[in-house]
């Protein structure tokens, strides 16, 4: 069995099944159901946040967030990500502006964002890539001045923490995705997090058709409601969640250890003060020094039965739709092309074992 990037965190099937049986007994299988409610109370406890509204996918709430907050013109974001991040933007009807990265943390760079503001500019949508907290604080200070919204795409930052807060209180409104691959999942599956009732209520219409009650449409809103199954799936799943991110840690501090004085790989380290969630281990790969290209590694990894992942080769700006765009060039960006062309993602999750770890660093250390 070939050992894999990710493998999806499983409820226990004897209890999902007792729940199921709850769900066919109450036959209340989605909107707004009692797991539903369950699950958003819990997460926002978890989450340490105010507000949490469910979705279907983690890049419904990008859309509806920016609905939701009239962005228009241009949005500045990073081109080191996901291409939903990207997507969402652009099925609202707005221009992406890309600014580089800061190669320290792979998040975009807060000091190339004031830049990259023109009058058009409503909105800034920074990811925290691989879970690494962005500088929130000086990318709120930039918003404040030029009065732009801010909207995170927290996909891979499900419990991370900095100083005991969380950082998803960080912005206007961050989104999660629950998808399968994630640390967290509901099989496919997403949320919002909020700070007052008001946008809860508002956000809560959004993803039901706009429906404030029986008669009353508020606004044009869309399907992206989360049914009563995966709610309950994603109950059992919060409570194994901690466990499975000190699992990979442990991976993480293995990977360190055997890695550190490898001759042109390198990785992040841990930061002060932050609770990290371990949900990817990328490494970076210097051609030269380390005697074989990023991509040879890469596929004599894959020959072994070793599947890595180049998360995030190649950069969004690179796709068709997004080339053209006058942010999209090659000098722009030089910082993210560096990275997309030197990481490989190695197998990260909560069940590997000690042989598939060291299968993994062995393929790396002998060349
Ligand atoms: C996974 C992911 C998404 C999309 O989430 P889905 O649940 O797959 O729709 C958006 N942004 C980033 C950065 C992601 O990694």
């Amino acid at each position: 069995m070939p050992i894999t990037v990710t493998s999806p965190l499983l409820p226990d099937l004897g209890e999902f099944n007792s729940l199921l049986q709850e769900i066919w007994d109450s036959k209340w299988i989605t909107n707004n159901g009692s797991f539903h409610k369950r699950l958003e109370t819990a997460l926002a406890e978890y989450l340490k946040v105010p507000y949490v509204s469910l979705f279907t996918n983690g890049t419904l709430p990008l859309l509806t967030a920016l609905q939701a907050l009239r962005i228009t013109g241009e949005v500045i974001t990073t081109p080191y990500s996901f291409v939903a991040t990207t997507h969402a933007i652009w099925w609202n009807g707005c221009k992406p502006v890309f600014v580089d990265i800061d190669p320290a943390t792979g998040n975009m760079d807060p000091d190339r964002i004031e830049a990259a503001i023109t009058p058009k500019t409503t909105a800034i949508m920074p990811v925290h890539v691989y879970g690494k907290p962005c500088d929130t604080r000086r990318i709120q200070e930039i918003a404040d001045k030029y009065g732009l919204k801010v909207i995170y795409d927290a996909a891979h930052a499900f419990g991370v923490e900095v100083n005991g807060e969380s950082i998803l209180n960080a912005g206007d409104m961050s989104t999660l995705s629950f998808h399968a691959t994630k640390v967290f999942n509901t099989i496919e599956g997403g949320a919002m997090v909020m700070h007052d009732a008001e946008t809860k209520k508002r956000i809560d219409f959004l993803k039901n058709f706009g429906f404030a009650n029986e008669v009353e449409v508020v606004g044009p809103g869309i399907n992206s409601k989360m049914d009563e199954i995966r709610s309950a799936y994603g109950l059992l799943n919060l409570k194994q969640v901690d466990a499975a991110i000190e699992a990979r840690h442990q991976v993480a501090i293995r990977y360190r250890e055997a890695l550190r004085n490898v001759e042109g790989i390198t990785f992040f380290d841990d930061m002060p003060g932050v609770r990290h969630n371990y949900s990817y281990f990328p490494i970076f790969v210097d051609g030269d020094k380390y005697g074989m290209t990023r991509d040879e590694l890469y596929f004599k990894m894959k020959e072994n039965g070793v599947l890595g992942r180049r998360y995030f080769y190649p950069l969004i700006s690179t796709f068709s739709t997004y080339r053209g765009l006058p942010s999209a060039t090659p000098e722009n960006l030089p910082k993210a092309h560096r990275m997309a062309d030197s990481v490989i993602c190695l197998p990260m999750h909560h069940a590997l074992s000690e042989e598939d770890v060291n299968k993994v660093i062995s393929l790396i250390i002998k060349q």
